[in-house]
């Protein structure tokens, strides 16, 4: 029998499953070696090479359950795939699997104002519903560098974090109702946009963070709140981490903080270089924060000042500047928000690590020892969501070594990495996933009793392995 979660080399797609998919999707069946196919069966971690068997486009949770069905029978592996902005190699098909892309399930129903929730399809792209819930007069407050792109079914998958979580939390947050197909091929309608439902194991929360081994999300009911007023945006320099540390947690006692994110000099540097910007200060400051409040009353503004002022004359931050208009406010949030796309021109290694607040100077000390130890010649480019605790850790690589031997250095440095991190108690993936990437490294941050038991749930909705085999678990 196979292992749950397992990759099998017995579900290739034959002719025979070919002509069955065509017959079920008709011109919504890609075959993979199309140039159509282009694009579908990989992610944006581009370490893992493309190799699907073919592609469906579903219209309907219909003919999803009935793909379903057809997978069993005739042991087909399926990959649900969203926008494809994922980092973790997690919709990925590199083994002829059968791509399952929701490009064609994007409606979004009516605002329901007394509940605030709206109705997503699964390809709902995250920002359709920034501006259907703006156009209601509301708010989808989940939002990162890729929400042009991601798709909800995707951001659910992954439970994705971004910009806004020290304000709004996760996406998980958000979800107050999903459809789902499962592995078995069960249609199920979990939790109904309910505030209260205490009816024993909520199998929605199973579904958030399963990055498609479980089953399909065909549509949610996605929660809206209202929009922040007067949001004020400031570039802080910071003379070391423990400065920027302290006075993040100074801001979030004093200030309705919306987002406080980080970002190193040489990331800021390359950023520069690319977009041919001027840098905000005068002089270089190792660290960065990028903070964003609300102030919605004259009253807060007054009280950020003082708190600035102090925090100035201390010492404890080195620079700071204040946008004084929409578009400054842009340009501050510009250097954040394009640090993704920059280093990926730079083939990134990426980690994203997570440690409780209070342990971020110590664990980032002994990352960049290790880093040091063990990188001498590769740039290392910190930045994320430090407001959470959320680090990610880019390895650039250099220009001239093959990608390859590249991700091979990269990886044997991991195992001291994640060591560290497990050491702290802290996540090898905060928000990005585990995916390929990092399936072999879970141990580092869930027991081998956690993982049996994630192990007995996919084989409870996924008795037959279908669902995204080979990602997630250990092999
Ligand atoms: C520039 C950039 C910035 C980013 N910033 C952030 C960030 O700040 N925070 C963050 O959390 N992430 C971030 N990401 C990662 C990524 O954008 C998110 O994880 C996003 O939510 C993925 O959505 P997607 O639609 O692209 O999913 P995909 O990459 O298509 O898929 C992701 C996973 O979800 C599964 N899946 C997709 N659709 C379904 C479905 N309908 N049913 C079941 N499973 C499904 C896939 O099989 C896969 O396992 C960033 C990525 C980029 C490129």
């Amino acid at each position: 029998m196979r292992r749950p979660g397992a990759r099998d080399d017995s579900m290739t797609l034959t002719s025979g499953s070919a002509d069955a998919l065509k017959t079920l999707f008709g011109k919504d069946f890609v075959d993979g070696r199309s140039a159509d196919a282009a694009g579908y069966g990989a992610d944006s971690n581009r370490y893992y090479k493309a190799q699907p068997g073919a592609v469906v486009f579903p219209r309907t949770v219909q003919q999803v359950q009935e793909l379903v069905k057809l997978a069993n029978r005739q042991n087909l592996a399926l990959v649900p795939s969203g926008g494809r902005t994922g980092l973790s190699g997690a919709a990925s098909a590199t083994a002829g699997e059968v791509v399952v892309a929701f490009d064609r399930m994007t409606r979004i129903g009516e605002v329901n104002m007394t509940d605030r929730l709206v109705e997503c399809e699964a390809g709902v792209v995250t920002q359709q519903l920034h501006e259907a819930a703006a156009r209601a007069g509301l708010h989808y407050p989940v939002d990162f560098a890729s929400s042009g792109s991601s798709r909800i079914g995707g951001n659910i998958a992954t439970n994705a974090g971004g910009i806004k979580v020290t304000r709004y939390g996760l996406t998980r947050d958000w979800v107050a109702g999903l459809e789902v197909v499962t592995g078995r091929g069960d249609v199920l309608q979990l939790n109904r946009g309910l505030i209260k439902n205490a009816t024993g194991y909520d199998l929605r929360q199973l579904f958030i963070g399963s990055e498609g081994t479980l089953g399909f999300i065909t549509s949610a009911l996605m929660r809206l709140t209202v929009p922040p007023k007067n949001l004020q945006v400031m570039l802080l320099a910071f003379k070391d981490i423990d400065a920027l540390m302290a006075a993040s947690a100074q801001f979030r006692r004093e200030l309705p903080v919306t987002a406080f994110e980080f970002f190193c000099q040489n990331g800021l540097q390359k950023v520069l270089e690319k977009s041919a910007r001027e840098a905000p200060f005068d002089t270089a400051y190792p660290f960065y924060g990028l903070l964003e409040f609300e102030a919605p009353y004259e009253s807060v503004l007054e009280d950020a000042m003082d708190l600035f002022e102090s925090l100035s004359d201390s010492g404890q931050v080195a620079d700071a500047v204040l946008a004084q208009s929409g578009r400054q406010a842009a340009d501050l949030w510009f250097l954040r928000e394009s640090l993704s796309e920059t280093l990926s021109h730079f083939m990134p290694y990426k980690n994203d690590l997570s440690v409780q607040l209070a342990d971020v100077p110590a664990f980032m000390a002994r990352i960049d020892a290790c880093v040091a130890q063990h990188y001498p010649d590769f740039c290392v480019v910190w930045f994320g969501h430090i407001g959470d605790g959320n680090l990610h850790l880019n390895i650039l690589k250099p220009a001239d070594l093959a990608a390859a031997e590249f991700k091979a250095r990269c990886e044997r440095v991991n195992a001291d990495i994640f060591a560290c991190v497990q050491a702290f108690g802290g996540s090898i993936s905060a928000e990005h996933g585990v995916g390929l990437q990092k399936k072999n490294f879970l141990g580092y941050s869930r027991s081998a009793e956690e993982i049996a038991m994630m192990r007995a749930v996919k084989a409870a909705f996924d008795p037959n392995g279908i669902m995204n085999p080979g990602k997630v678990l250990p092999d």
